[in-house]
């Protein structure tokens, strides 16, 4: 994966797919009280703890779901069952839609 690119963007790793992705591209996941919670990309304030960062999409958040990711990124154990998948999903489709938002107020 060759960086072109002559910007700094800092990137992370999906949970779900793995690939790595600038943060504008990535939604990110905190746990609060032991419960997955969507924030981003531009939420604030940022949640206290270790993170996690995920593609809007459905496929990356099943297969974070389905491969134990969330425990491993939060260096704790996610009651995955407790997960909501389908809220979480709306979130992630309404933070994709936001961001997208955002990208076109950034133009000058
Ligand atoms: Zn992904």
């Amino acid at each position: 994966m060759a960086n072109a690119t002559a910007t700094s963007a800092p990137t992370r790793t999906c949970v779900g797919c793995r690939r790595r992705a600038t943060t504008d591209a990535l939604v990110r996941l905190a746990l609060a009280d032991g419960r997955l919670v969507l924030w981003g990309p531009k939420a604030s304030p940022r949640p206290a703890g270790r993170g996690a960062s995920l593609h809007p999409e459905a496929a990356c958040l099943r297969a974070a779901l389905a491969s134990g990711a969330f425990g491993r990124a939060f260096r704790s154990k996610v009651s995955v069952t407790s997960v909501d998948e389908a809220d979480l999903l709306q979130q992630l489709t309404a933070a994709a839609s936001a961001a997208l938002r955002s990208v076109n107020r950034i133009q000058p």
